[in-house]
């Protein structure tokens, strides 16, 4: 009897973000034959980077979240070092120096906190001394909480009230949380929340003095070593089902590529498109960032040493699809300069990077010049909002004068580059925590399994082939 031939590879993984890097490496460490198709020509998808001007700017790396100094065991830094066998100082972190979470029309109202959880306690404690008890309750909550949760949908609104009255509390510490990582809006998964808040408050923020080029550099060498293949410019168009299971990939080029798994790292909705199944609903947040170039450091213009501003000017923080193509009341501040890059080291250039919530559809149907002339509006007035959190610079526009370049992206460029419908980063409200599809064979790693960001995305790449395809069974024939 003819066997039908075999698949051309044990995993085909869809997308060269961080998640499908890291499940590449992991599988090919453990001798699968191991493909990754990537549509655009660069890896790193919304953690990429790109040159405008001869000059490199990151996409989407403001920090690098869940940052532990050597020897702290059991966090997710930890286990994607250990998994990816990759040793600490090649990815070459440098600690951020502060960040703080201000609201009130000039940011009256601070909590600052570091990689020392102490000093966000302190904080807590002596802002807000009524709230002490709920907030270290919280926190031994998350302390306990596995690294993964199961996706309970709960209310992290409905925990934390329960734990804490104060509704600025509640709004100061959601807001941090939800602008690194929820889809949901108004409230978070508790899960997510729990992660998040590890991530941020009781692990901490760094960066590689070189930006996310580092680390994709060390993925990169890695995955080759391992023996894994990369193909770029080459998008995956369709997946072909058959009884149940994935049968082939068909590439953008028309070619037919057989796996026996398939993981793919570009969200829920996108890889049920690919199967020719109707948009699905549940991505609604979208968001603008600016990115401006400065001549000098932030901290010459009279801006100090903050890390990341989390701001807020509204009497209840909102997070929510903006009825405005962009919501400037709130969002964050990024300064790369302001990491502890070591003595004497310091980046070439100042950069102030400033990322607000966005409406999609009011940028998606704007034609090209109008979408232009929208972006630099939008740009001054986002500028101003978030000038309100930082110390005033001296009379005349100073800010003015020091930038040397600027740039601008909306949803609908994240949409552009990424395949990420409706440009969400964050993807859907709802996460397929266990990474399963309708087909058998087919799993989603990244953003819609449920883990976010750059270490995040990361673990789920790696956690769903150790959990699907290291562990499974051996294909059927
Ligand atoms: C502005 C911004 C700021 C951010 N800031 C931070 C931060 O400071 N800290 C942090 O930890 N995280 C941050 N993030 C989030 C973090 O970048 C993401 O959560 C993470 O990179 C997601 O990785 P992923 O592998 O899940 O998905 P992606 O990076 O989206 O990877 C998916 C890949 O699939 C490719 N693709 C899509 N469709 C197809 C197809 N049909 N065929 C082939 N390939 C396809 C895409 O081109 C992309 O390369 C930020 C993101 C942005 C955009």
């Amino acid at each position: 009897m003819l066997r039908p031939p075999s698949p051309k590879y044990d995993v085909a993984i869809i997308g060269a973000g961080l998640s499908g890097l890291a499940a590449g490496i992991r599988l090919a460490h453990f001798g699968k034959r191991v493909c990754i198709f990537e549509r655009h020509n660069a890896v790193g998808g919304l953690n990429g980077f790109y040159s405008l001007d001869g000059r490199k700017y990151d996409v989407g790396l403001h920090a690098v979240t869940n940052f532990v100094p050597q020897g702290v065991r059991g966090t997710p830094l930890g286990k994607i070092l250990r998994q990816l066998r990759i040793e600490r100082e090649q990815f070459a972190l440098c600690p951020q120096k502060g960040s703080r979470v201000a609201f009130g029309p000039r940011g009256e109202c601070v909590l600052r906190f570091s990689n020392d959880f102490a000093l966000l306690e302190s904080e807590v404690v002596s802002r807000f001394p009524a709230q002490a008890d709920g907030f270290r309750r919280i926190a031994r909550f998350v302390r306990e909480a596995p690294l993964m949760g199961a996706g309970s949908g709960a209310s992290a609104r409905g925990y934390i009230r329960e734990a804490v009255s104060d509704p600025l509390l509640e709004d100061m510490l959601l807001c941090a949380l939800m602008f690194y990582g929820s889809a949901r809006e108004d409230d978070m998964d508790l899960d997510q929340f729990t992660i998040m808040f590890r991530a941020l408050f009781l692990e901490g923020f760094a960066r590689p003095f070189e930006g996310v080029r580092v680390m994709m550099r060390v993925l990169l060498a890695k995955y080759r070593e391992a023996g894994g293949e990369r193909r770029m410019k080459c998008g995956v168009r369709r997946i072909v089902a058959q009884a149940g299971r994935a049968a082939a990939l068909v590439l953008d080029s028309g070619e037919e590529i057989t796996a026996s798994h398939v993981l793919s790292s570009i969200g829920a909705a996108e890889t049920a498109a690919l199967l020719g199944e109707p948009p699905q609903p549940g991505r609604t947040l979208g968001y603008v960032e600016t990115i401006s170039v400065l001549d000098r450091p932030p901290s010459a213009l009279g801006w100090g040493d903050d890390t990341i501003v989390f701001f807020n000017d509204s009497e209840r923080f909102s997070y929510r699809n903006p009825a405005e193509q962009v919501d400037p009341r709130s969002g964050v501040i990024c300064f790369p300069n302001n990491f502890d890059y070591g003595a004497g080291r310091e980046l070439p250039e100042g950069f102030f990077r400033v990322t607000c919530l966005a409406n999609y559809d009011r940028w998606a149907r704007l034609p090209e010049e109008r979408y232009r002339a929208d972006k630099t509006r939008w740009f001054g007035e986002i500028q101003e909002s978030a000038k309100r959190f930082l110390p005033a610079l001296a009379p005349g526009d100073a800010l003015e004068r020091a930038i040397v370049a600027r740039d601008m992206f909306t949803p609908t460029t994240v949409e552009r580059y990424t395949g990420h419908f409706r440009g969400a980063i964050y993807g859907a409200a709802v996460k397929a925590r266990d990474g399963r599809t309708a087909l058998s064979n087919l799993y989603l790693c990244g953003t819609d399994q449920g883990m976010l960001g750059i270490v995040g995305s990361m673990l789920s790449g790696i956690s769903m082939a150790n959990g699907h395809i290291l562990k499974a069974p051996a294909p059927e024939p």
